[in-house]
């Protein structure tokens, strides 16, 4: 019987907070979201000695950053052609340069905060579905060697199985910089080096309502809770896929997309090596993208967008034999292996797929990061708060222009999510 349960959260505790505390009149920094994003901004402004108090509606870590396959990745969601394209060379240099950092960072408050979080520089495996993406692998190494000095190695369809033991895929692209963890243990672990730094977390304590409002003549914001009302210098919002109507404009530009894992049962060891040898995080270069890796104690850990609508009972149901047949297709080894998980998430994608920080209506925020979020949401945590204490750091995705919906048909609530999933099925037929 499939367990409709996140698997990571059954190997930690989510540090407690104390939820008869009740919220302080006034603060400098409220974060909303006790998320990646959240969390290491809190971590960060609390060290500088900001009082900061941390609302988040449901419990900490309870959104994307429990829930997603741990998977730390360069790059971003668009592909270096298109970022050039979009942006030039020198501003998509920076931008490259940043994902990479990120996961510096990423490993850096891991070994700073002593996280037990299984991290490990294992790299990611990016399989080809045709012959054509395969193809443009080559053309991607070249230009992210040429142009960002970063090392990718291909692999032919004749040496896959070193990598993978799946016949399904026309070749491969390694990434040795990547790096997989247990995302679960690391947001706990966020939470308490959060804590230990100063910061305040009110759990469920939903934002309902922001707005200017003066404290002493200083000017500043008033936020309407569902535990009271709160005046701070600043806000930032770090509500990712779950951001709503607290902030609408913010709310316009995001689409909320559903992703969903299922975990196997614990595999025997020898089967474990044969389908992933070098334990690789892997992805495939569909539109509708499979990724997959094994958990650290040997499960198959199996993912995907199976239904673009958010996580609810049904979806997840609907998604858990979705999923199975695709693991089974790229792995007929499992055809009989128990399914014990499957949950799902919310994405946060912008309309231009990229990631977004800066100011809107005079709220910070940092969103947008398209299932590439376990680095860069912990470093753009850490980039805002150091803006937000008064500090310039270099932050390429800090004021790029944020697109709404063409001619601005979205009000947040997406309706053409299934168009939008036809739409990528009938581009993978296609491409
Ligand atoms: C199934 C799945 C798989 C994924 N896999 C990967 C992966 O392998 N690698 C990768 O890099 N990324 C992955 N991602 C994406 C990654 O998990 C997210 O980008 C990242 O966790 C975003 O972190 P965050 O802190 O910004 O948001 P979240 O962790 O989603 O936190 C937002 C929080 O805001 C709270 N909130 C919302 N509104 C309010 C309000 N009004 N008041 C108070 N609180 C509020 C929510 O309750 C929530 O806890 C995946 C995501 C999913 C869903």
């Amino acid at each position: 019987m499939v367990q409709e349960q996140n698997y990571w959260l059954t190997t930690v505790a989510m540090p407690p907070t104390d939820p008869s505390r009740a919220l302080p009149e006034t603060a400098d920094v409220a974060v909303i979201g006790a998320g990646y994003t959240g969390l290491s901004a809190a971590r960060t402004l609390a060290a500088k000695g900001a009082k900061v108090v941390v609302l988040e509606s449901e419990t900490i870590g309870w959104g994307a950053s429990s829930r997603n396959g741990g998977m730390v990745l360069t790059g971003m969601k668009l592909g270096v052609h298109k970022l050039i394209s979009m942006y030039g060379r020198e501003r998509t240099e920076r931008m490259y340069a940043a994902a990479l950092a990120s996961i510096d960072c990423v490993e850096q408050i891991v070994h700073e905060e002593s996280i037990a979080c299984d991290l490990a520089r294992c790299g990611h495996l990016e399989v080809a579905c045709k012959q054509a993406h395969f193809d443009d692998y080559a053309r991607q190494v070249e230009v992210i060697g040429r142009e960002f000095h970063h090392a990718l190695k291909i692999v032919p369809r004749s040496e896959l199985r070193s990598e993978i033991g799946s016949n399904l895929y026309f070749g491969g692209m390694v990434d040795e910089s990547s790096v997989g963890l247990n995302p679960a243990r690391y947001v706990a672990g966020l939470g308490w080096a959060a804590l230990r730094a100063g910061a305040c977390v009110h759990e469920t304590t939903r934002v309902e309502h922001i707005g200017r409002a003066n404290h002493h003549r200083s000017p500043g914001w008033r936020l309407e809770t569902s535990r009271g009302p709160l005046w701070v210098r600043d806000v930032f919002v770090a509500t990712s896929g779950y951001t709503g109507r607290a902030t609408p404009a913010l709310q316009k530009k995001i689409i909320p997309i559903g992703s969903y894992i299922i975990a196997t049962e614990v595999l025997p060891e020898p089967l474990a090596r044969e389908l992933s040898p070098r334990n690789r995080m892997i992805y495939d270069s569909k539109n509708y993208i499979y990724y997959y890796r094994l958990t650290p104690d040997n499960r198959m850990l199996f993912g995907g967008r199976a239904a673009f609508f958010p996580e609810s009972g049904d979806t997840i149901r609907k998604s858990a034999e979705i999923l199975r047949r695709g693991m089974v297709e790229v792995y007929p080894q499992l055809r009989d292996t128990r399914v014990e998980f499957v949950w799902g998430g919310t994405l946060d994608f912008a309309f231009d797929i990229m990631p977004h920080a800066g100011q809107i209506d005079g709220l910070y925020y940092s969103v947008g990061y398209a299932g590439h979020g376990v680095a860069m949401a912990t470093y753009q945590g850490q980039l805002m708060a150091r803006r937000i204490a008064g500090e310039n750091p270099q932050n390429p995705f800090d004021g790029i222009p944020f697109p709404g919906a063409p001619l601005g048909l979205y009000n947040g609530k997406p309706w053409f999510l299934p168009f939008a999933g036809a739409y990528y099925k009938f581009l993978d037929w296609l491409s």
